[in-house]
Formats: structure tokens, C-alpha cells, sequence
């Protein structure tokens, strides 16, 4: 018998994602909504519509109150931490609650080309007992990966995405650039404002530190005000235009409710890797360029040689 064409597959695919109970959805390597079957739109109450991010579905279900059952008080360092679990590896799954009730078992599948494929199945019917190990289970790996005050990764969380960034650049032709950030006279901030002024500076700029880079760049907290940014597969324009990005909003940004003049700055190292070289001294090549922009007057990106 002759195989079917892939387009035949294609439409026998498509129609019984239609029909399934099962939300599927897909997005491409901007995290735009590019398909969801009737189940998926239904649970999250979206469409595709060619402008809707996965950012945005998420904000939009936790203003209407649907789709996920959200664990925390704070809606952005929720939102921040599920971004910094989304689309950093080939696969993953996890557990999910729905605010219609339904549990559902999620598995994210990402190509190498940025395009994701989600697909849940509902797990209502399973076991209720081994449910809340599962939870805590769950629960304990979310806190081992993200900062408490910010959401984004963890100092561990993000040294681990390096590592493996690194290997997978020893294995293959591809590229890396790494970025140590770090809030300039941040102690001044504390000092004139108040540490709770402080916190929130930090967690305005983990949040446009997030928003800057793409979905698959590791994106963590890696100590008091200091930052790291990983980028898989960047040459040195797009590193750059990340973090330009990222400066235009920091620019503009001005966190402090009591205080609406006052705007912060921070200081940027950026390596690119060189074939063979190890995590530490890529470290060392970003850290040395981020204390030449200290040195040089801060406010600024100096770039390793
Ligand atoms: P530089 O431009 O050289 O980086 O100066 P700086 O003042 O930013 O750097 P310094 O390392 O002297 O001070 C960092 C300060 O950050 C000291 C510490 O009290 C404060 N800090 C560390 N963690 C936190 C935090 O979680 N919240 C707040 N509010 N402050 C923090
Ligand atoms: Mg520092
Ligand atoms: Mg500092």
C-alpha cells in the first residue's frame, strides 16, 4: 500500500485535533499563538488571531479568571517564573490545575527552529491520593529553580542552562553570548529610598530583563542586583539588540510609586563564546568586561575582546 503524502497526514492530523477533547495548541519562535484546537480555546479562552503571545493569553486569563489556577498573591512573579520554565529545553511536562476544575498533565515540545507544540491531557479521573505528592513533588522543583523575590531563575536554574548551553555549543556549530548585569549604585537606592524601594527596583528590572529576551535564553537572578543572561544561538548583532532592548525600557522605566522622577541604571559585561571554552571562563571573560564598564563610568555594555 502506498504511504499517504504528508499533506494527507497533515489534514487527518489536523481534523482529529479538531474533534479531540485534548487542548492542543502551537506557537512560533515569538511565542505567538499560531493554532489551538476548539478544546485548547476553550480552556483558555483565546483564539488564534496572528497578535496574541503567550504572555498575553496568561495575563488575559488571570484578569478573567480562567485557565490556570495561579499559586501565588503576586500575578507578575508568577507569570515571570512560568516564563522562565517555558521553552528552555527540547521537552517537558508538568501538571496543571484549571479554574473549571479539570487537571491537566501538559507537555510542551519545542524544535530546534522555536516553534512549540503544547499538548495537554486531562488527568481529573486519575488517583486523588497521589495527587497532593505530586503537588508538593511539583511544588518543591518550582522553588529549587526561582528567585523568591522576582520570579526569573534562580542563580542555580540559570548556571544550569549555561552549562548545558555550553556543551551543546562543544557539540555543534552554534553560537552563545553571555551578559553579567549589574545595578549601577544600587546601594544609593537603598540608602536614599529604603530597602523595600530597593526590592522593587530589582524586580522592575528582572521583569524587563525577562520581556527583553526571547523565550529560550536562560534569565536569572544570580545574586543581590546582579543579573545573568544567557543566549543560545545569537551572533553578536542580535546580542546586541537584545540588550538594547532591554536598555530602551530600563530607560524609560520608572519603578518607585513615591519617587516617579527617579530612573536607575545598570552595567552590562557580554562575552561571546569561543569554541571549547568552559563555563568558567566564559564567566571570567563577562565578569572582567562588566568591571570595564563599572570602571569606565557605568551605564554602559563593554564587550570582552
Ligand atoms: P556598583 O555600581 O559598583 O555596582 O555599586 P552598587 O552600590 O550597586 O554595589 P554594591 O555591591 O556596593 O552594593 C550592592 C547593594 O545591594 C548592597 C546590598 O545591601 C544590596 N542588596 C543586595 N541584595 C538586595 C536585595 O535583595 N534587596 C535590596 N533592597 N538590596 C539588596
Ligand atoms: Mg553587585
Ligand atoms: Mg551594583
Amino acid at each position: 500500500m502506498e504511504l499517504p503524502s504528508s499533506d494527507e497526514l497533515a489534514r487527518h492530523l489536523m481534523a482529529l485535533h479538531e474533534d479531540s477533547p485534548a487542548p492542543t495548541a502551537l506557537f512560533d519562535q515569538d511565542d505567538v499563538l499560531r493554532y489551538a484546537n476548539p478544546a485548547f480555546c476553550q480552556a483558555f479562552d483565546t483564539r488564534p488571531d496572528g497578535r496574541t503571545r503567550w504572555i498575553d493569553l496568561m495575563r488575559a486569563n488571570l484578569a478573567k479568571g480562567c485557565g490556570n489556577v495561579v499559586s501565588s498573591n503576586d500575578q507578575e512573579t508568577w507569570l515571570a517564573a512560568a516564563a522562565s520554565r517555558r521553552g528552555k529545553q527540547a521537552f517537558r511536562s508538568f501538571e496543571a490545575d484549571l479554574r473549571d476544575g479539570r487537571w491537566i498533565w501538559m507537555s510542551e515540545t519545542t524544535h530546534a527552529n522555536g516553534w512549540m507544540l503544547c499538548s495537554a491531557c486531562d488527568i481529573t479521573a486519575l488517583k486523588v491520593d497521589d495527587r497532593a505528592l505530586r503537588q508538593e513533588r511539583d511544588k518543591a522543583l518550582r522553588a529549587a529553580q526561582s528567585d523568591p523575590l522576582t520570579g526569573i531563575s534562580n542563580r542555580r536554574h540559570v548556571m544550569q542552562q549555561l552549562e548545558q548551553q555550553v556543551a551543546a555549543l562543544n557539540q555543534s556549530a552554534t553560537s552563545l553570548a553571555l551578559a553579567l548585569l549589574d545595578l549601577d549604585h544600587f546601594k544609593a537606592i537603598n540608602d536614599s529610598f529604603g530597602h523595600d524601594a530597593g526590592d522593587a527596583v530589582i524586580r522592575d528590572f528582572s521583569r524587563l530583563l525577562q520581556q527583553s529576551s526571547r523565550r529560550g535564553d536562560g534569565c536569572g537572578r544570580i545574586g543581590g542586583e546582579e543579573f545573568m543572561l544567557v543566549m543560545g544561538d545569537v551572533d553578536e548583532a542580535q546580542a546586541h539588540s537584545i540588550l538594547e532592548r532591554l536598555h530602551a525600557s530600563v530607560s524609560q522605566s520608572r519603578p518607585l510609586a513615591d519617587h516617579p522622577e527617579r530612573g536607575y541604571t545598570y552595567s552590562v559585561g557580554l562575552a561571546l563564546a569561543r569554541p571549547g571554552e568552559s563555563v568558567a571562563q566564559l564567566c571570567k571573560r563577562a565578569d572582567l568586561a562588566l568591571y570595564e564598564a563599572k570602571a569606565e563610568g557605568r551605564d554602559r555594555c563593554c564587550q570582552s575582546p
